[in-house]
């Protein structure tokens, strides 16, 4: 349930209004708007309470949330979240990318991408230390030095660094070198997991599971909102269709549906969500066309010995360098900033 207040009543009034609430035991979440607060209220609602709160000064109304995710829902939070680190902001009017390699490789690879994301305007290196990978023989990353060699390259290059976490336990040393933590589609409904992220510090950004629902979706994000944890991002990622020409289909309408139904930013990863290169292009714009608050795009510099499967779906340099520049022509027509800082100096030729 939700209770509506005008932002113009005096403190003490509001601050009755929130006592009536606790008093019952109910948990109280405030989100203050221009000219609304509402005050959202978890927890099974006695309707003689409703009924109260409707009747006191300064309430202007009383509206039941009938959805099960609650924190992650618009209802309880009109405005838009915009998630600051060391000021980059995501959500709003920003529009963010993230590039890199599916995983670290080695030290000179990730130095030598985290430079060319720069160089292009990438405001944040993605790459993976611990892999989930289909089959328990392929290549499962590099672990924890992988977490090393990205956080030097990301601090040598000015870039925010982005990262997956597969289990509880290795959250506090994800949390410990990197900026941003991922849940990958594979791990979006790891309860275990989810919890710790709510108490990691650190934000995070959580992937569609291959099969989920949005339903599904939001309610994975609201365990790390109900442990504490405000700075969630979404991503659409693709999900499991019939289809087999492309690796799976991105789903476009998820980027608006879940800006109605979230106030949580919305990321397109279009890499795994088409599996293909030539498609991460158009797939990309058509994300900002549609109101992705970000992207987040495989880049390698030699794509076909890439030691996962995904070189396959990474831009060249050139391409990432290029579709950046498009992205900045593109950002201001849907009411989006692009804060770049380039280097112009950089040439991105493939040798
Ligand atoms: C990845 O980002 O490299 C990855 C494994 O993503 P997903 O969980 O979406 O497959
Ligand atoms: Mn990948």
């Amino acid at each position: 349930m939700i209770v509506i207040t005008s932002n113009k009543i005096p403190e003490d009034q509001f601050r009755q209004i929130v006592n009536e609430i606790e008093k019952e035991g109910l948990q109280v979440h405030i989100s203050k708007g221009t000219d609304h607060t509402v005050i959202g209220l978890i927890g099974s609602v006695d309707p003689k309470l409703s009924e109260h709160l409707r009747q006191m000064k300064g309430v202007q109304n009383v509206v039941k949330i009938s959805k099960s995710y609650k924190l992650a829902s618009r209802d309880f939070h009109p405005e838009n979240t915009v998630i600051n680190i060391k000021g980059v902001k995501i959500g709003g009017d920003n529009l963010v990318v993230m590039g890199g390699p599916c995983a670290v490789e080695s030290a000179e690879q990730i130095d030598e991408i985290g430079r060319l994301v720069k160089a292009a305007g990438g405001q944040v290196l993605r790459g993976g230390a611990f892999k989930p990978r289909t089959g328990p023989y392929s290549f499962q990353g590099i672990g924890v030095e992988g977490l090393i060699m990205m956080a030097e390259a990301g601090e040598k290059h000015g870039l925010l660094t982005i990262t997956e976490v597969m289990t509880p336990e290795y959250v506090d040393i994800c949390a410990e070198y990197a900026d941003i933590l991922q849940v990958g589609t594979r791990n979006m409904q790891n309860f275990d997991l989810l919890r710790k992220l709510g108490t990691c510090g650190k934000p995070v950004l959580l992937k569609r599971g291959f099969s989920s629902t949005y339903d599904e979706f939001l309610n994975a994000a609201e365990y790390i909102l109900a442990g504490g944890n405000p700075n969630v991002m979404l991503c659409e990622r693709g999900i499991r269709t019939f289809e087999t020409y492309t690796r799976n289909t991105l789903d476009l309408s998820a980027i608006p549906v879940l800006q109605q139904l979230s106030h949580l930013p919305v990321i397109s990863d279009p890499s795994h969500g088409t599996g293909r290169r030539e498609l991460v292009e158009p797939m990309s714009k058509a994300s900002v066309a549609a109101g992705a608050d970000g992207l987040i795009i495989e880049m390698h510099t030699d794509p076909d010995h890439s030691m996962t499967g995904d070189g396959v779906q990474s831009l060249f340099p050139d391409q990432f360098a290029q579709l950046l520049k498009d992205l900045e022509k593109l950002a201001p027509i849907v009411g989006k900033t692009f804060n770049t800082v380039k280097a112009p100096t950089v040439d991105f030729q493939r040798v």
